[in-house]
C-alpha cells in the first residue's frame, strides 16, 4: 500500500518471481545446451547468410516457434516480415507436407538470399512469397475473401492457424485489426520484438539508437492495446526480443 492509500502493483521480487535469465552467460548456456545442438543444418546455414544479424530471429526463438507450431498442429500460416527467411524456414520445417505459409515482405532480394537453402531443405513448396507492403494485401483479404486464393483456401476469414508478425512496428496495430479476422478462433498470432531492445522501460534520456527510439512508442501502444484486447488471450514471453502470443478467442 502506498502512502496515499492506493494499492501499487506488486514488483516482481515481491511476488517471488524472478526472471530465470540473470546473465548473458545463462543465455549462452541455453543456446549451447538446448538450441545449437538441435538446430537443423539448413537453419544454421541461413543464420550464416543473413547479412544483418540484428534482423534475424534468434536461434532460441526459432526453436520455440518450431515447437509451438507442432504443438498447435498448425497447417495454414502467414508470416509478415521474411528478411532472409530464418523464421520462415523454422515454420516451414515444422509444418506438415501439405502445410502452407503466405509470406509477405517488401523486399524479395533478401528472401532470395535464403531461398536456395530453403529449397535444399525440401520445404520451398510450402511457401507462397508475395513481394509488397503487407497492409494492402491484408485489406484485400479482409474485404473480399474470395479474390485471393491461397492454394485451395478460397476463404481467408478465420483460415489461418498461426500468423507471425515481424515487420514494420509502426503498423502492428493496423495488422492486428485485420489479422484478428483472418486467424481462426483458437489460432495464434505471434507479435515479435514486443520488448523492443529493453527500451520500453528506459528512462527518457537513455541513449537509444534512432530506430529504437522511433518505434518505441508504437511498441508501447501495441502492448497496451493487446493487454486489453477483448477478442484475445495473450502471453508476452521474454524469448528473443520478446514475443507476444495472442490467441483468438472470439
Ligand atoms: N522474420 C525475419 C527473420 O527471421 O529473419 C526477420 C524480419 S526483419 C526483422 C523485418 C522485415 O520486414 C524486413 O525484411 C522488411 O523488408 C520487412 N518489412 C518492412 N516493412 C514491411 C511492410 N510494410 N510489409 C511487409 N514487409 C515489411
Ligand atoms: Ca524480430
Amino acid at each position: 500500500m502506498a502512502a496515499n492509500g492506493e494499492t501499487q502493483p506488486a514488483k516482481h521480487q515481491e511476488v517471488g518471481h524472478k526472471s530465470l535469465l540473470q546473465s548473458d552467460a545463462l543465455y549462452q548456456y541455453i543456446l549451447e545446451i538446448s538450441v545449437y545442438p538441435r538446430e537443423p543444418q539448413p537453419m544454421k546455414e541461413l543464420r550464416e547468410v543473413a547479412i544483418l544479424n540484428l534482423m534475424t530471429t534468434s536461434a532460441d526463438e526459432g526453436q520455440f516457434m518450431n515447437l509451438l507450431l507442432k504443438l498447435i498442429n498448425a497447417k495454414n500460416t502467414m508470416e509478415i516480415g521474411v528478411y532472409t527467411g530464418y523464421s520462415l524456414l523454422s515454420t516451414a520445417l515444422a509444418l506438415p507436407e501439405d502445410g502452407k505459409i503466405l509470406a509477405l515482405d517488401i523486399n524479395r532480394e533478401n528472401y532470395e538470399i535464403g531461398l536456395p537453402i530453403i529449397e535444399k531443405a525440401g520445404v520451398a513448396h510450402k511457401i507462397d512469397f508475395r513481394e509488397g507492403p503487407a497492409l494492402p494485401l491484408l485489406d484485400q483479404m479482409v474485404e473480399d475473401a474470395s479474390t485471393y486464393k491461397f492454394w485451395d483456401i478460397a476463404k481467408c476469414h478465420g483460415s489461418f492457424d498461426f500468423i507471425f508478425v515481424d515487420a514494420d512496428k509502426d503498423n502492428y496495430r493496423n495488422y492486428h485489426k485485420r489479422l484478428i479476422d483472418l486467424v481462426k478462433v483458437g489460432g495464434v498470432i505471434g507479435y515479435d520484438n514486443t520488448l523492443w531492445n529493453g527500451s520500453l522501460v528506459a528512462p527518457p534520456d537513455a541513449p537509444l539508437r534512432k530506430y529504437v527510439r522511433y518505434y518505441r512508442d508504437f511498441v508501447l501502444e501495441l502492448n497496451k492495446a493487446l493487454a486489453v484486447g477483448p477478442r484475445v488471450e495473450i502471453c508476452q514471453l521474454p524469448v528473443g526480443d520478446g514475443i507476444t502470443l495472442s490467441l483468438r478467442i472470439i
